[in-house]
């Protein structure tokens, strides 16, 4: 039976809460890639908390360490200052992930969230060229503070600013027109031009795979152009990795396999590794030009999820994490195409890399039914898209096969159900 009355979220929660209509229920209990409601009915997740949750609920290793923590009356509030779990967590970083890859960034908590990372970013790029204007990419989601909202390619989002975005100019994504147009050509000749007035501009931001606008995954040759085009006019490349970073597109970073190499890296939700909020901003050692202070904030770097993402980073120490999502994404193809062939009434297109997959369906609704019978049938999933069109798969990256064959086969039955 249900305990909690679900008028409290219609009559005192802003009308603005979201998942609570898509997930019409009230969840106590989670456990890896498992959820269960009031009512004790089980939910496969193929949501991971939007990406917060790649290691699944409850890591068993990450609750020890917290809870071991907390118990040591460790130092609880957040302010910038040096604690043991901030050093444990910057050593383990740059040896765990940072040096085996090669790469050398200093690394700044901007605050919590993404937004936070992506604010800083643009700030930095700002500050560090003297430059005013950013190019960000059609259906690119960055976050919802004015600054990461001024580069998100979302009309209905960028309403809710109530001001104009400014200093911002947006292109075509890969493949946005057609694969046929060659957008970068258009770029290029567009930062040329130096008689349109255009002015360079300090940095582009991009996410090598969509997350929020639709499961789009840029080619790695145009991610490489991109990077190309960066340095001829010393731009500075900044890459979202907040959702398709920490091994969700089968790498630690999702632009490892293009071999491109970002001067401003972006990264959150599931840096935490427990669903704990935690943000960093990997910059180029001589781009950190800031002053001590010139950005600062309370909740900069959290010391319970300095623990976790600690522990979590002891799943980097080999590369069973990569090999489970690289391997598994091929089924998650697989079965996506097999039902985009069996019901061309859907006319879907498989999308994606990795365990960001999805299928954009041409027929309006189609992507918000299926969701939503996945959701009665006991496995959560999302949408994704400027209209809702793409159902999104967003699996644990440490699902196992007994777990992934039971929330895809609840996504056929769905599938086959709404198709009729
Ligand atoms: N960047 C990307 C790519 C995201 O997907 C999101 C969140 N969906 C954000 C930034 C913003 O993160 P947050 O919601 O934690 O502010």
């Amino acid at each position: 039976m249900t305990k909690t009355d679900m008028k409290v979220f219609e009559e005192l929660e802003s009308e603005v809460r979201s998942y609570c209509r898509s997930f019409p229920t009230v969840f106590t209990k989670a456990k890896g890639y498992k959820m269960w409601d009031e009512a004790g009915k089980e939910y496969i997740d193929f949501f991971s908390g939007a990406g917060a949750l790649n290691y699944g609920h409850n890591d068993p290793y990450m609750k020890e360490k917290l809870v071991e923590y907390i118990l040591s009356d460790g130092v609880t509030h957040s302010l910038d200052m040096a604690t043991a779990p901030k050093a444990e967590f910057l050593e383990t970083f740059n040896n765990v992930i940072l040096k085996p890859r090669n790469m050398e960034y200093k690394i700044m908590f901007p605050g919590p969230t993404g937004t936070n990372t992506v604010e800083s970013a643009l700030k930095l790029a700002r500050k560090a060229t003297g430059r005013t204007d950013i190019i960000s990419f059609t259906n690119g989601f960055h976050g919802m503070t004015i600054g990461s909202l001024s580069v998100t390619g979302n009309s209905f989002k960028r309403k809710g600013a109530g001001v104009p975005l400014q200093h911002v100019v947006t292109m075509p994504y890969d493949n946005f027109v057609s694969d046929s147009l060659d957008d970068l050509e258009y770029l290029e000749r567009f930062l040329e031009d130096r008689g349109s007035g255009v002015a360079i501009p300090a940095a582009m931001i991009l996410e090598t795979v969509q997350g929020e606008g639709g499961i789009n995954a840029a080619r790695f040759e145009w991610l490489q152009r991109i990077e190309a085009i960066c340095k001829r006019w010393d731009i500075l490349l900044i890459v979202d990795d907040v959702q398709a970073g920490v091994g969700r597109t089968g790498t630690f970073f999702s632009f490892e396999q293009a071999g491109i190499k970002p001067d401003i890296i972006c990264l959150s939700k599931s840096i935490g590794g427990y669903g704990t909020p935690l943000a960093i901003t990997l910059i180029r050692p001589d781009l950190d030009i800031w002053d001590p202070g010139e950005h600062n904030g309370t909740f900069r770097g959290n010391n319970h999820a300095f623990v976790t993402a600690t522990a979590a980073l002891s799943y980097w120490k080999d590369d069973t994490l990569e090999r489970n999502v690289q391997e598994k994404a091929k089924v998650i193809k697989a079965t996506l195409q097999k039902l985009v062939d069996m019901y061309p009434e859907m006319k879907g297109e498989v999308r994606g890399r990795g365990f960001m997959a999805g299928v954009a369906s041409e027929i309006e609704g189609f992507a918000s039914k299926v969701t939503a019978e996945a959701f009665q049938r006991g496995l959560i999933m999302e949408t994704s898209g400027p209209e809702d069109e793409v159902f999104k798969l967003f699996p644990p990256i440490n699902i196992d096969d007994e777990g992934l064959e039971k929330g895809l086969h609840i996504l056929e039955e769905s599938v086959k159900s709404v198709v009729g």
